[in-house]
Formats: structure tokens, sequence, C-alpha cells
């Protein structure tokens, strides 16, 4: 067994090794990060587009923005009515369209060649750009609202991916970030089985230690919440109270936080 690998949050040697889940370990640290032993993880995802066909089921354009998707602005709704939104890791683009339907003025950032072909495509009124880190043209301080759904347990560098986060948000501004949550008892109960523990994701958080790393970063807590499920199920709509009522009892396997960039 090789040493404690650092973790990625605060650079202190992990403290428990909790065993190999697919390709490598999962380690703990004492700031509550779980990570993945990046000496040996492998992205799988590498040589491949996340949203090639051969991958992933088409998409059938134009995109129609769902309950999922209202859910996730309705938080950022919560803060903030208007204003320059990016949605990092933005995938195909719903979260985003969702925002520009409510009055935001629109960005997917987002690294597949694919996803962002076709958005620019089939939806030119929200804006687009290919690249996994926020780029130049973006000016520092000129967004007031950055959102990362499932995006940070992705980031090999967690603390390098906000560090420019927070330099591209205003003063005062909003970061919301989704992650599925570590804290939950449905993964206490599965273990390295719960269903997102998954070979890309390197980094697991709960509400503490999500908390912990973003304020390190220069952000203040505005809101926890939690989700039961990854998606908002449409066609039963009726069991989204009962979801909400398994979130009080601790069962939310979605963690979702706002932070505001503290005024400097
Ligand atoms: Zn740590």
């Amino acid at each position: 067994m090789s040493a404690a690998p650092a973790c990625p949050a605060c650079d202190v040697a992990a403290e428990a090794n909790l065993g190999k889940a697919g390709v490598c370990h999962l380690w703990r640290c004492a700031c509550g990060l779980v990570f993945a032993d990046r000496a040996t993880w492998r992205d799988p995802y590498s040589d491949k587009d996340y949203y090639d066909p051969a991958h992933q089921p088409e998409e059938h354009y134009p995109l129609q923005v769902t309950a999922t998707e209202r859910d996730r602005i309705a938080t950022v709704q919560r803060f903030t009515q208007t204003g320059r939104l990016l949605d990092f890791g933005g995938g195909i683009g719903r979260t985003a369209l969702a925002a520009h339907a409510a009055g935001f003025s629109a960005i997917v950032l987002e690294d597949s060649h694919k996803a962002v072909s076709d958005g620019k495509t089939h939806h030119p009124e929200i804006a687009w750009l290919e690249s996994k880190a926020i780029p130049d043209s973006i000016a520092d301080g000129s967004l007031d609202v950055i959102t990362l759904f499932h995006v940070l347990e992705h980031l090999t560098d967690p603390r390098a991916s906000l560090a420019q986060i927070h330099r591209k948000l205003s003063p005062g501004g909003l970061l919301v970030i989704e992650v599925p949550n570590w804290g939950s008892h449905m993964r206490r109960l599965r273990g390295l089985h719960w269903q997102f523990v998954l070979d890309h994701h390197v980094n697991h958080f709960t509400a503490a230690s999500l908390t912990r790393l973003v304020e390190k970063i220069g952000f203040k807590l505005g809101a926890v919440e939690f989700r039961r499920t990854f998606a908002v199920n449409e066609t039963q709509g009726w069991k989204e109270p009962l979801k909400q009522l398994l979130c009080l009892l601790g069962f939310g396997d979605i963690l979702r936080c706002s932070f505001f960039k503290s005024a400097a």
C-alpha cells in the first residue's frame, strides 16, 4: 500500500483509506473531503467526447427545458433576478436555457466539442464557450452568477477552478454548486456501492466539507438545500413532497449550496 495521498482541498495527507472503488482507492481527509487517489486515477473520458452519440443517446433539438432545470434556476432566483450567468460545465445547455428563459444573460462553458457545436447551431440565444476553464475573453469581475451542476465532483484541482471562478465573479456575486451528497444516509447504507461512486467522480463532498473548501477561497455560505434525486420526476410530480420529506430525514443524495463572493 502506497503512502496516503495529499488532499486536493487542503494539502494534508489523507487520514483514512476507504477502499478501492473502480480503478483507484478513495481516501478521506480530516477536512472531510473524500477523494480519488490522483496517482492511480484515470479519466475515463480523456480520449472521448462525453456527448459522442456512441456513449450518449442523441439529443433532439431544439431542447426543451424541464422541471429539473427550472428547479435549479429557482435557487438562483432566491438571491438574484437578473445579470450575466455562466453555467460552468453546462453540457448541452438546458440549465443555461432555463436561465435565459428566466431573464438572465446566459453563457455555457463546456469542453465537449459536440455539445458546443450543436448548441451554437440550435440555440444561438445563449452564448457558448468550448473550454475546460473560463477563457480570458470573460473579464475578471464581469459575471453576476456562476453555477456548477454536477461538475465539481469531476474536477481534479477543485481549488484552482474555484479560485478562477472567484476572480471572474463580481463582488457579491452568486455561486451555486450542486454535487452528490456524501453525507446522505443512502451513501452510508450503500458504502462504496452508492450510485454516485463512479470512475469519473474524483471528489465527494458533504455540506460541511464543501463549505470549508469554498469559504477558504473567499466566499460566504448563503444557503444549503438537499434534493432526494438528480432530477425532478415530471410525470410523477406527487412524489416531490415525499422526496422533500426524505431529505429532511437525511436521505437527500443531492447537495446544493449557494455562496456569495465576499466584497473585497
Ligand atoms: Zn483536506
